[in-house]
This record gives structure tokens, sequence and C-alpha cells, in this order.
């Protein structure tokens, strides 16, 4: 199986981008991933911040990342993320073109599908986890 994908990773050469803050706050979720290129980057770092605008997907690197807790618990920015949101799960879940290979999906299910519109690297988790 391909790697998992993380949900909350920094706009590089290669990363999937698959939502975009809307004027509310609240992120959409593309109907497929696009994966962006150097020029994409470069242009999206000249204005605010691209993570606090689009959410991006990579390989999660899981031991190379400080958020990695192990193989048996995964992920812990997942976890602290719904617990500070405080969310049930809904019904029905938002469409979003990366689930199937989600690391937070695949841990926390559709718990972390309900938390995760709200988030954009930088600003939102900074503040849930504060
Ligand atoms: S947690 Fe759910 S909504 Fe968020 S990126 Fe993963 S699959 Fe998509």
């Amino acid at each position: 199986m391909a790697s998992l994908l993380c949900p909350s990773s920094i706009a590089k050469p290669g990363a999937k981008l698959f939502g975009i803050q809307n004027a509310s706050g609240h992120v959409e979720f593309l109907d497929e991933p696009i994966t962006v290129d150097k020029t994409f980057v470069e242009t999206a770092r000249q204005g605010r911040a691209p993570e606090e605008r689009f959410r991006f997907a990579s390989n999660c690197i899981k031991t190379g990342c400080g958020h990695w807790t192990g193989e048996a618990t995964g992920c812990g920015l997942v976890g602290k993320i719904v617990d500070g949101m405080n969310r049930n799960a809904e019904a029905t879940l938002v469409t979003c073109p990366i689930r199937d290979r989600c690391r937070w999906y695949h841990q926390q299910g559709a718990t972390a599908c309900a938390s995760c519109d709200e988030v954009v690297r930088n600003v939102r988790v900074a503040a849930v986890l504060a």
C-alpha cells in the first residue's frame, strides 16, 4: 500500500493541494488534489503564507516528524485537534479527495473529518493546541 498522507503538510514542490480556505475561514475541499510545482510554491509565498490559505498533503514521514508518537499510536497531532475542537462525527462525511490515504482519517475516522475543515496549518492548529 502507498504510504499514508499527512493532511497538514507544508507547501513544497510535489505536495498535493487539496483544500482552499474560503471567506468564512472554512476549508473547501477540491474534487481532486493538484500536485503543486516550484513555481506555484514560489508564487504563493509572495503573499500570506500558503499554509494559512491552502491545505497540502504529502507522504507521512513518521519518525521524521515531531508529531509522530510511534507505529502503534501514529500521529499525535490529530488526537490533539480532535480533543481541542470537541466535535462529533457527522453521519455524512464531507467529500475529501485524499481520504483513502489520509493519516488522520486512518487513525480517527469520521471524527477527524469533523474537525478538519477549520484546520489550516500555522494558525488554527496553533490556536487549538494553545
Ligand atoms: S481528516 Fe478527513 S477531511 Fe481531513 S484531510 Fe483527512 S480525510 Fe480529508
